[in-house]
């Protein structure tokens, strides 16, 4: 498998039910070792290198949206995994 690079696209409003994250320590806030990466799409800072939206979701468990908030000021969405749907 090729790694692959993820934007994060922007979101204009954040809702009551997002579940924001930032990087404490600088960017990139995670490190890990699968093949994707995610990228702020304003500023393509590296928000995780080798950490997938699968892997953050799982982690974070949020009830809304996860919402990355960049030291550039944007707040971008980490995608949900299409398959997490729990029936
Ligand atoms: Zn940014």
């Amino acid at each position: 498998m090729m790694p692959v690079k993820t934007f994060l696209e922007q979101v204009e409003d954040l809702e009551l039910q997002d579940t924001v994250i930032a990087a404490d320590s600088g960017p990139p806030m995670f490190e890990g070792i699968e093949e994707e990466s995610l990228a702020c799409s304003s500023c393509q800072t590296v928000v995780t290198k080798g950490v997938s939206t699968q892997t953050l979701h799982a982690l974070f468990q949020p009830p809304g949206r996860l919402i990355y908030h960049c030291d550039c000021g944007a707040h971008a969405e980490v995608p949900a995994p299409a398959t997490v749907q729990a029936s």
